[in-house]
């Protein structure tokens, strides 16, 4: 049954003194969210985004800011389960799971392992290039077109390599990255100190993608919450939604607290926050927080001019004109909130081993974030199942910064009954109740 929340008179709505409305209401205002708000006010429709924080300040704030199709490889690869177990009592592990009798995050891992294999990894690794190469230069598209300042630099990434044996293991992915529009470079000791000066002498070679970029992330999205507010988007902060109304197959309202928000259209971007909402319409969003952690420095004397990642330490280090940044590590813990000082520690003893001059001289930020990890590594875009007006944009895990403008730009022609130009079939919703794909 379609139940409309229009009114059915002409008459203007009667609502009372707390309830808002508007054609869209987005759940979450981070980089998802804001994204998928300036596609839809630049096609029109009114838009208003809650967030129980401030816009693109969580997750979206404090990453390391690098867009990376080159990343198109998911985590889900045979090898991740014996590495992760091996590293299971090694507190300062790049990945490390935490031993848990919780029995989402057990359900969540058993459904990552089964999905560690190669024929698996390679259909994954299809989608999420797909996504991330359209992303990439619909980014580029944007921030030229809009002016946006946040330091967006098209120049590549550099991933780097201290042990010889590694290096040339890496080298077996270059054929398939190449054949799947991701050019990759391979460079020896002497091209990759030519390449980047400030690597140190026991770097003895590198991948060079040079299709990748970067931006600052705390100043794109300063600029996107800018522009939607420039186009008359509403952004409400400080509003923590407790309640989402539905009636059957339709979303009636969204409440936080005495403020009651309502629209035709939602769009669920709550990130990694996304399970705790979507258990009240009963939707199956197998969402775990993979936590990481950045420390942001003012420029090192000798500083980087590629982003790079540090291969064996996992670690990836970002320069900009405005600062520096160390930033990675992938902890599951749940939705624990404290700063861990030894994986903290491990980011600068990481930068110590590659880099002449680690880090800038002062730090002016520890940071932590949860990057919304799905059990098959590919995001979460589309209608959401049984519920005909909300659409869900969430699950982007590490690529949530790459992946954007073509999630926003898909959830808009959803919305707007547009062809796609993706295609949306890898990413949708349904597919975690498919019993085929469990
Ligand atoms: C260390 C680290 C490094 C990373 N580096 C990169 C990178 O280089 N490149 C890249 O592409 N990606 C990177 N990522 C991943 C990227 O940051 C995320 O995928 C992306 O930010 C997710 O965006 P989002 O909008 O889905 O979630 P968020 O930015 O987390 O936004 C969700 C919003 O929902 C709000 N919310 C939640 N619950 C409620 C509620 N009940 N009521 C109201 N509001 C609510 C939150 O306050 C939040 O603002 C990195 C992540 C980490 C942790």
């Amino acid at each position: 049954m379609s139940v409309s929340t229009q009114p059915k008179s002409s008459a203007p709505p009667v609502r009372t003194a707390h309830t808002q409305h508007s054609d869209v209401l987005i759940l979450g205002a981070g980089v998802m969210g804001l994204s998928c708000a300036l596609q839809l006010l630049k096609a029109g429709r009114s838009v208003t985004l809650l967030d129980k924080g401030k816009a693109g300040a969580a997750t979206s704030a404090g990453n390391c800011g690098t867009i990376t199709p080159s990343h198109a490889q998911p985590l889900t690869a045979p090898g991740t389960v014996s590495q992760a177990l091996r590293w299971m009592l090694q507190s300062d592990a790049p990945l490390r799971i935490k031993p848990t009798l919780n029995l989402e995050r057990l359900s969540w891992f058993w459904h990552f392992a089964r999905r560690c294999r190669d024929d698996i990894q390679e259909a994954t690794t299809r989608a999420r290039a797909a996504i991330a190469l359209q992303s990439r230069d619909l980014l580029a598209q944007l921030i030229t077109d809009e002016g946006f300042d946040c330091e967006f630099v098209p120049q590549g990434t550099l991933h780097v390599w201290r042990n010889q044996q590694e290096f040339e293991h890496a080298q077996q992915d270059c054929e398939l990255l190449n054949a799947l529009g991701l050019p990759v470079e391979i460079k020896d000791a002497q091209q990759v100190h030519a390449l980047e000066p400030a690597l140190n002498d026991q770097v003895i070679g590198g991948l060079y993608h040079t299709r990748d970029a970067q931006l600052r992330p705390e100043r794109y999205m300063a600029e996107l919450s800018r522009r939607v507010i420039e186009l008359g988007g509403r952004i409400i902060e400080e509003q923590l939604i407790d309640r989402i109304e539905h009636q059957q197959d339709r979303i009636q309202a969204v409440h936080c607290g005495q403020q009651i928000y309502r629209a035709n259209e939602y769009i669920m971007a709550l990130g990694a926050w996304t399970p705790k909402l979507a258990k009240q319409l009963a939707l199956s969003i197998p969402i775990q927080p993979g936590k990481g952690y950045s420390m942001t420095y003012d420029r090192p004397q000798y500083c980087p001019k590629i982003p790079m990642v540090l291969e064996e330490r996992s670690v990836c280090v970002t320069a900009w004109g405005s600062g520096f940044r160390l930033g990675s590590t992938m902890e599951f813990s749940g939705y624990d909130e404290s700063m861990n000082r030894q994986r903290l520690n491990a980011l600068e003893r990481a930068a110590r081993e590659y880099l002449q001059d680690p880090h800038g001289p002062n730090k002016e930020q520890e940071w932590y974030g949860w990057r919304p990890m799905t059990w098959d590594d590919l995001p979460i875009i589309g209608r959401a199942p049984e519920q005909q007006n909300l659409t869900l944009a969430t699950g982007h895990g590490m690529l949530g910064i790459t992946m954007s403008a073509a999630t926003s730009l898909l959830v808009k022609q959803i919305i707007c009954a547009e062809q796609p130009a993706l295609d949306p079939h890898p990413y949708r919703p349904s597919r975690f109740t498919e019993k085929q794909y469990r």
